[in-house]
This record gives structure tokens, C-alpha cells and sequence, in this order.
């Protein structure tokens, strides 16, 4: 008898092997073995999975990817974060919304999709939720791709644009002297003060219809040794939720001209993200899923790393992630399957 395909049941398995960032093999082997035993020829790096499936004829190749780590449970879990508990049409665990649900309907989909043309990639990546994208490696392997959809909770909703995060040090020097005498010092702590208050008044660029407009905070401090000390050191961190239209290059660059810390930027390939609404992905998922909006999501994700037309969409509420007692509504999963298949057909045979 052929194994069956249910995503319902393939969710359930998966939210009972543990997989936060960086413990992704047993899941990644649950997949790889669900995928054999289907004959779909799954393939893998490290814990990476992916398979396609071919058309008759050449087209174009559309990638489906999704990850399969977690974030470590927080405190407040009512129930067991792996135990599956199903309630009242609600299937609650860890990761069910963020990301198994989309890993989930992302595999029944390959399994069942027969594209009219073209390749259907899906990839089940490791270490999205600690930056280690293991999409960034599988994409040498893959090849190229002309389209992507981004496995992300959405409520089904058609993400369009998505907001990058730049992180940088900001280092305020000062000269150090004891504190009755301040005369000849500097107070890097005041350098520091005057440049976080500066930082509320730099342009933040034009504003995005779908996310507003970029934000900046600075978000850690510390300075300082001893109380009668003025200290010739303070560092502090910015938090930078950035828009299309600036270049995380230029905010640094914008950041420089008008502060007096040195700046280091540590952490820019979450680059804003934006796909054009005429471009044919999105046509082709409002298509598959007509009641859906298109919206922006103010969360980073693999899509940072993909420079083709691409949406993020994905079943479940995506104020859910990383909270507990996640759940998911257990219609949406399978409904989710349905959308991603008209998505693949419509596109691959369009
Ligand atoms: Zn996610």
C-alpha cells in the first residue's frame, strides 16, 4: 500500500521531534526518511533537505522553502511544547505556526504537485532562527531559480514587502581623568548621550506604503568603570528596522556624517525586501488564494537572501511565533496545501 500524504498527520510527527536551531537532524531525518518512502528522491546538506519534481517540458523553476528549526521554548507553556495536543480544532506545539506548518503543506504539496512544466523545488532548511540560514547553502546546490515563495506565517496573507534589520556598535571615545577635575577630560558618556539623541533626528528615508517607515533605537549601553572616573570609553548598540529605498551601505554611511561614534555595523544581510506587485509571483498568488492581502511584514527572514521575485506566505497567525501555547487552526493547514498547489500549477504553467 502507498504511504499516504496528510499534512495534518505530517505536522503532528514533526511537532514531536524537538528541532530548536542547531538540533535539526532527528527532524531533518524524519523528512528525509518521509520523502524516500514516497520515492521523491530527497537530497541533503547537512540538515537540509530538499526535492523537486520536473514537468514535461522546460519552464521555469519555481522554489518553495521553508525551515524546520524552532526557537528554544519559553516559560509559560500551559501543555507539553512537543506533545501535538489538539483542541477544539486547534493543533498546539512549538514551531507550529513558525515554521512547521509551511514545512509541512510545503512537502505535501511537492509530493502532489505535478507541474505542467518547469521544476518545483521545496526545501526544508536548518538554522533560519539563529541566522546560520542553511538556505544560503542549499541555493549553490539548487541552481538557479526564477521565483520563490517563502514558507512564513501569514495567515495565508501575501507578504510583499519585509523589513531589514541592520545592527550596529557605535564606540564613543572620550579622555579619562579623575572626576573632581574634569576640565581636561572628555566624558565619553556624554559623547554617547548626545549622539543617541541624535540619532531620533536623522532622516529616515521615504516611507513605505506597506511598512511605513524605517525605525532606530538604541537599545544596549555600557560605559564607565569606577564613580570617580570620567571614562574615555562608551559603547552602545543600534537597532536599525530598515525599508526598501535605503541600502543598509547608506544608513551607515548617513549614520557616520552625523554621529560622533565610530560605527560598526556587525550585522546588515537582513536587507530590506520588496517584490513589485505586477511581477508574475504575486499575480499567481492571488490568484491561488483570492481572498488573501497583500501586506508587509515588519519580521526578517530567509528571504533576505534571495534576489529573485519572491512573496512570503504561510498558514497560521504570524503573532503566534515564538510564544507559548502556539497553535495553529488545523483547516488552515490543509488549506494551505490547496493554495500552494494552484500557486505552483498556476506559475510553472503560466
Ligand atoms: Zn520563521
Amino acid at each position: 500500500m502507498k504511504p499516504n500524504c496528510d499534512a495534518v498527520e505530517l505536522l503532528r510527527s514533526l511537532i514531536a521531534i524537538p528541532s530548536v536551531s542547531g538540533e535539526e537532524k532527528a527532524a531533518a531525518d524524519r523528512l528525509f526518511d518521509y520523502l524516500s518512502e514516497r520515492e521523491a528522491a530527497p537530497q541533503r546538506s547537512g540538515d537540509s533537505i530538499w526535492f523537486d519534481r520536473t514537468g514535461p517540458v522546460q519552464g521555469r523553476t519555481l522554489l518553495l522553502a521553508a525551515h524546520i528549526d524552532t526557537v528554544a521554548p519559553g516559560d509559560g507553556w500551559s501543555m507539553d511544547p512537543f506533545g501535538a495536543v489538539e483542541r477544539e480544532g486547534r493543533l498546539y506545539g512549538l514551531g507550529e505556526v513558525d515554521d512547521k506548518a509551511s514545512a509541512a503543506a510545503f512537502t505535501i504539496c511537492g509530493l502532489e504537485v505535478r507541474p505542467p512544466a518547469g521544476r518545483l523545488i521545496v526545501a526544508l532548511t536548518s538554522g533560519e532562527e539563529t541566522g546560520k540560514s542553511g538556505l544560503i547553502e542549499l541555493l549553490d546546490l539548487i541552481g538557479p531559480v526564477d521565483a520563490a515563495v517563502i514558507g512564513e506565517p501569514s495567515s495565508l496573507d501575501i507578504c510583499i514587502r519585509q523589513r531589514g534589520l541592520l545592527v550596529i556598535t557605535a564606540v564613543a571615545r572620550g579622555r579619562a581623568g579623575h572626576a573632581g577635575r574634569p576640565e581636561d577630560t572628555v566624558n565619553a558618556i556624554e559623547v554617547a548621550a548626545s549622539d543617541i539623541l541624535a540619532l531620533s533626528k536623522i532622516d529616515p528615508g521615504s516611507a513605505d506604503p506597506f511598512l511605513g517607515a524605517s525605525k532606530s533605537a538604541a537599545t544596549v549601553i555600557s560605559g564607565g568603570s569606577a564613580h570617580n572616573v570620567i571614562p574615555d570609553r562608551c559603547e552602545f548598540t543600534i537597532d536599525i528596522r530598515t525599508v526598501p529605498g535605503r541600502s543598509h551601505d547608506e544608513w551607515v554611511r548617513c549614520l557616520k556624517e552625523a554621529l560622533c561614534s565610530e560605527i560598526h555595523p556587525h550585522s546588515g544581510r537582513y536587507r530590506p525586501c520588496s517584490t513589485d506587485e505586477s511581477e508574475e509571483i504575486v499575480r499567481r498568488a492571488v490568484q491561488a488564494n483570492f481572498r488573501a492581502e497583500l501586506i508587509g511584514s515588519p519580521t526578517a527572514s530567509d528571504w533576505a537572501f534571495l534576489d529573485v521575485p519572491t512573496v512570503k506566505m504561510g498558514p497560521g497567525n504570524p503573532l503566534l511565533s515564538h510564544r507559548p501555547d502556539e497553535y495553529i487552526e488545523v483547516g488552515q493547514v490543509t488549506r494551505a496545501v490547496d493554495v500552494f498547489k494552484r500557486l505552483a500549477i498556476h506559475y510553472l504553467g503560466g
